[in-house]
């Protein structure tokens, strides 16, 4: 079990989100060790936490920033990104969007359809500038995850069909507007399994090949995020194995002199580092079950509710010997809304805090206000 600083945790208001700061700093020393002298370029992808203190570290190790909205790049620039190291990525950016990144000079947009690159060249054309593109294609390859966070299939709404690139990129050769900059990839999230990235690898030699065949080169390949984590043993696997990860490309993947291969991660880097605090209200018997009911909600982590995933529970406060088994459960009027099912803890009594581990990713982020409730806050050390 983690240790937790307890006695700055009492009297807090619960739930609140807990970062270990030291923690993602030795993440992402492992990831800078993993990446060595490769021509890897790393990019944070802010959807998955965008707490100020989690931003600051991710600026100070000197990643860039992969984003999928105005407001992300606004928060990007303002915890100090460099804006060419910006990307802008998403299947719906909006004019005004288009208009905001064109203005802040953002460092490329990743683009998922045609009339979305017909609209930059006419946004970037009135702007006199030349917006650089990398086109994401969708390699049609299942990553094997959870079917509502496979984003690399054909039916997926993500990236551009291989039928339709060639067009894609006639229109940017011809468009004086647009730098054809790159090809973009990012074929799910959670990837416990390193094999989707190998045939991934394959898919895109044959992809470049060909169009160096046809004298089109692309400065820039970026194969996105999506390494997964252990949530079942988090002290076990704090930190994900980035060395297999990137030998796979290594490996695998064929660059040309010069060009640079960039990663777009986001869970990889912050989830381990977050945890979920929250209070147990009361401990409920049911018709054979006993229910744990806490202060945190479906509002406050949505995972469970909206992917069926499990977060590793902990009671950080039950000094008892003896153990129990518990429903762990919120208080929003949902069924969805339970944490665990049959979880053995210590003795569970009212006032005991709980922890929801590997939170850090698509925790506090995807927080809302249903049921009015407040949204959690936070605690960083
Ligand atoms: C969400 C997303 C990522 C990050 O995914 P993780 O699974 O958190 O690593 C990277 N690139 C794109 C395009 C994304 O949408």
């Amino acid at each position: 079990m983690a240790k937790f600083p307890i006695d700055e945790f009492k009297g807090r208001i619960t739930p609140f989100y807990y970062y270990d700061l030291g923690l993602l700093h030795t993440t992402l020393d492992a990831l800078k060790a993993a990446v060595g002298q490769s021509p890897f370029h790393v990019h944070y992808a802010l959807k998955a936490n965008t707490n100020p203190a989690v931003l600051k570290l991710v600026v100070e190790a000197g990643l860039g920033a992969d984003c999928v909205s105005m407001g992300e790049i606004r928060a990007a620039i303002e915890a100090g990104f460099n804006p060419e190291g910006i990307f802008f990525a998403g299947v719906g950016k909006s004019d005004a969007e288009i208009d905001y990144a064109l203005a802040n000079r953002i460092g490329c947009f990743n683009v998922e359809s045609l009339p979305e690159l017909e609209l930059i060249a006419e946004m970037a054309a009135d702007k006199s500038m030349v917006a650089n593109v990398a086109l994401r294609v969708n390699p049609n390859i299942d990553a094997h995850t959870h079917h509502y966070i496979t984003t690399g299939l054909e039916e997926n709404k993500f990236g551009i069909a291989l039928e339709m690139l060639d067009d894609a990129v006639a229109l940017c050769l011809r468009q004086p507007n647009l730098h054809l900059y790159g090809l973009h990839f990012h074929i799910g999230s959670q990837i416990t399994d390193l094999e989707p990235y190998r045939i991934l690898c394959n898919r895109i030699n044959k992809l470049v090949a060909d169009y160096a065949s046809k004298g089109i080169r692309f400065n820039v390949l970026n194969v996105g995020g999506g390494l997964g984590v252990d949530y079942d043993d988090p002290d076990g696997n704090p930190i994900p194995n980035f060395k297999a990860f990137f030998d796979v490309f290594r490996e695998n993947l064929d660059l040309a002199p010069g060009q640079q291969l960039h990663f777009e991660l986001g869970r990889s880097l912050v989830a381990q580092c977050g945890s979920l605090i929250t209070k147990v209200l009361y401990v409920k018997e049911g018709v054979g079950k006993k229910f744990a009911i806490v202060d945190a909600g479906m509002t406050d982590l949505i995972r469970p509710a909206l992917y069926q995933a499990h977060h590793k529970i902990e009671n950080i406060t039950s000094a008892s010997a003896t153990t129990d088994v518990y429903d762990v459960v919120g208080p929003i009027c949902e069924s969805s809304d339970c944490f665990g099912k049959d979880e053995t803890l210590p003795l569970t009594r009212r006032g005991d805090l709980l922890a929801l581990r590997s939170a850090g990713a698509y925790g506090e982020i995807m927080a809302m206000g249903y049921n009015m409730r407040p949204l959690p806050s936070s605690f960083v050390r």
